[in-house]
């Protein structure tokens, strides 16, 4: 499947968006991506998530972790189709951390993953954890990288694809210049 394949299966089910909106960070832009859409289709999300798998396999690891919510339906897919182990890991008093009788043995190969990567704040806090117990992280892997850059991380990074958005603060956004009136995704109105 190609790149325009992929972007075409992730606009159709509203993951890609093109129109004007407000961002979680107040900030507006002409796009907007929205992850969660694809694990709402099955069938889509296994097609998706066997690209970044095919990319993981060769990282050989013995489990897959991802931060709670984003990323759990999605470690849960690549590690059936790796036929390994699937993990998450969540806050507790803002701390990343494996709960649920979770375990992470000392010497254990894990590849971290993430729905979408922009800063790739909350992956890291999974690889701290995943290194505080003595896991060995062979890879990193997300569906959406909006990083800019391929090294966000000082381990190899696999994804499925790379969406540039530019985002604007709103005096100076030039949708809103043009008298358009920006939408927030996931409010209500
Ligand atoms: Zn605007």
């Amino acid at each position: 499947m190609n790149n325009e394949e992929v972007i075409e299966i992730l606009i159709k089910c509203g993951v890609l968006m093109e129109g004007h909106f407000i961002l979680t960070s107040g900030k507006h832009s002409d796009k907007y991506v929205q992850c969660a859409k694809l694990f709402q289709n099955p069938m889509y999300s296994e097609i998706i998530s066997s690209i970044l798998a095919e990319k993981l396999k060769k990282y050989d690891a013995d489990l897959v972790i991802a931060p709670a919510v984003g990323g759990i339906i999605l470690s849960y897919e690549i590690a059936k189709q790796l036929n390994v182990k699937s993990l998450f890991a969540e806050r507790e008093n803002q701390m990343m951390t494996l709960r649920r009788g979770f375990e992470i043995a000392k010497g254990a190969k894990v590849i971290v993953v993430e729905d979408v990567v922009t800063t790739g704040g909350s992956v890291n806090e999974v690889v701290d954890l995943v290194n505080s117990l003595g896991g060995v992280i062979t890879a990193i892997g997300s569906i959406v990288n909006r990083s800019k850059n391929n090294s966000v991380f000082p381990y190899p990074y696999e994804y499925v694809v790379q969406i540039d958005m530019e985002s604007y603060d709103k005096e100076e956004c030039p949708l809103c210049l043009k008298g358009s009136i920006p939408y927030k995704p996931g409010s209500r109105k």
